[in-house]
């Protein structure tokens, strides 16, 4: 597949306040996957980059650490409004350099807007414990500080709403973030940080540091950035997670994933059939909480088969600017060769092809990175197409006899991110949500994505580290605890020392 160049725009880095070209010289070229033309030209950062960024981290982390909750949350108030008000720009620079459509794109930043409202009430998710008089005269209490410098790797799959998981949490527990996006769709992040100034925050709280493995690798080594909050491949964030640990950071990195849908003969198998159409198929099946393995139980088979073959078969691909477009391009030409081997291996291997999406050529747009939707049928869990995170709109259907049989399956998976069970039976859910070894289950609920005020995470190789992100765990993450044990006394009674162990 070749590209076709056409104007393209330079991406800079946006530290301590500004745009910059920095001072690295490498660059590399951002897609648009409809078009297959090359769009913008990324600046990537050198450690001399790297190291003002951190500088001005520092600096920043210092002051906004200290500022009052008042002040912070005007701030994320402000913020929250100014993104509101540009969601079409996001959602433009969205699918434009990502591919998913714009109503996509649109939903994303809302996902990414309910944890800046979560933000916003700092104050109070903030508030410390309190113990009066724990001994006599003498009282204890918590309160937490924020850890400094943070920064925040993401995935290409959501530019807007990944760097919202972070960013409103770090920057409203008072911490500085540096926020180093995937190189495949970059400019979102540069619109977000133009808000995040507008919005008040002070320079050097929020900046983007554009690069690939060499910045990364240098964000978690460098000895003044004391935490990192990762998301994407599962491969990476195990790297990620033992890098940084390592040279002594905070680390939460998320990974990857193959979600499971049990389906019982008992659903309502036109509903199952809409949402697992919908999971796979939306975003063209690039989501960490995609439905990839649908899981037919028993006589729910043939029926449900049919069933999402008449879904699959009438998605409205096409770039996603177009009026009625329902599901985009694949991310890069690469991933696409990637999804066809997988299909094609499993097509060999024996499995049913239901509907095969892999020549599917969208008419105006022929150089762009397409992959139409698949249903494989009969797949076994040796082949490559049950084993590894495709990435990609192919929603693989395993037969099993039995609900323990489903669970049994889902738990025998390195991957435990998201799960779903469409059933209109309580106790086969009950059973299900207490067995499944999952960080994330959804009751006829396809893509159980936890709104902001819970937290999001996976298990197994999931997530490495141990708290979740955005919500409850997101505060706990971004700030570490002190306890203060106070005695002020009214008149001092020379007792003399006492040299035992203090206790009550
Ligand atoms: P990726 O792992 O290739 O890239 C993620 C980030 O890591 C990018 O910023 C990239 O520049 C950087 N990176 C890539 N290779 C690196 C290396 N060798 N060393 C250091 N840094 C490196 O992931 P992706 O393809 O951008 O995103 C898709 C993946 O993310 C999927 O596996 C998906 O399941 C996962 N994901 C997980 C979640 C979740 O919440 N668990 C959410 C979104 C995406």
């Amino acid at each position: 597949m070749t590209a076709t160049t056409t104007e393209t725009t330079v991406i800079n880095h946006f530290i301590n306040g500004a745009e910059t070209a920095g001072e690295g010289d490498r660059t590399t070229n951002v897609y648009n996957p409809a078009t297959g033309a090359v769009t913008g030209e990324l600046r990537l950062a050198n450690r001399a980059d790297l190291d003002t960024a951190v500088a001005a981290a520092r600096k920043a982390a210092d002051t906004w650490g200290d500022i009052s909750l008042a002040k912070r949350t005007a701030v994320l108030f402000k913020f929250r409004e100014l993104v509101a008000a540009h969601v079409d720009e996001l959602a433009q620079l969205v699918t434009a350099e990502h591919g998913k459509v714009l109503s996509d794109a649109k939903g994303e930043i809302g996902r990414g807007l309910e944890v800046v409202e979560y933000a916003c009430g700092i104050p109070t998710l903030l508030k410390g414990d309190y113990s009066d008089q724990v001994s006599t005269g003498i009282d204890v209490f918590s309160f937490r500080e924020p850890l400094g410098v943070v920064a925040g790797i993401t995935p290409f799959n959501f530019p807007v709403m990944v760097p919202l998981w972070m960013a409103p949490m770090a920057i409203a527990t008072g911490n500085a973030f540096i926020l180093k996006p995937s190189e495949r769709d970059p400019s979102a992040s540069l619109l977000l940080a133009s808000l995040w100034k507008e919005a008040g925050l002070p320079d050097g709280v929020f900046q983007v540091l554009h690069g690939d493995k060499e910045t990364v690798d240098g964000l978690l080594t460098h000895p003044d950035v004391d935490g990192i909050s990762f998301v994407g491949s599962t491969p990476i964030a195990q790297y990620v997670h033992e890098t940084a640990t390592k040279h002594g950071k905070r680390v939460q990195a998320l990974g990857g994933a193959k979600n499971h849908a049990i389906i019982l003969p008992d659903a309502d198998l036109d509903n199952a059939a809409d949402h697992l159409a919908a999971a796979a198929f939306g975003s063209a099946g690039e989501r960490c909480m995609a439905i990839s393995v649908a899981v037919a139980v028993g006589d729910a088979a043939d029926a449900l088969v049919a069933k999402v073959q008449e879904r699959a078969e009438a998605v409205q691909v096409n770039n996603g600017t177009e009026p009625g477009a329902e599901m985009g391009p694949v991310i890069t030409p690469a991933s696409k060769e990637r999804i066809v081997k997988i299909v094609t291996e499993a097509e060999t291997a024996g499995a049913a092809m239901v509907v095969d999406g892999r020549d599917l050529v969208v008419p105006g747009h022929e150089n762009g990175f397409w992959v139409g939707p698949t249903v494989i049928d009969h797949v076994k869990t040796e082949m490559t197409a049950y084993k590894e995170e495709i990435f990609g709109p192919v929603l693989v259907v395993v037969r099993v006899d039995t609900l323990e049989d489903g669970i049994t399956l889902i738990n025998a998976n390195p991957y435990g991110n998201g799960t779903a069970i469409f059933t209109s039976s309580g106790a086969a859910a009950r059973k299900f949500q207490r067995s499944v070894t999952v960080g994330m289950i959804g009751i006829n609920v396809p893509l159980p994505v936890p709104v902001a005020y819970h937290s999001f995470g996976g298990w197994k190789a999931s997530l490495f580290g141990d708290k979740h992100i955005y919500g409850p765990e997101g505060v706990s993450f971004y700030t570490r605890g002190k306890v203060v044990t106070s005695r002020w006394p009214e008149t001092h009674h020379a007792s003399g020392a006492s040299y035992n162990f203090p206790s009550n």
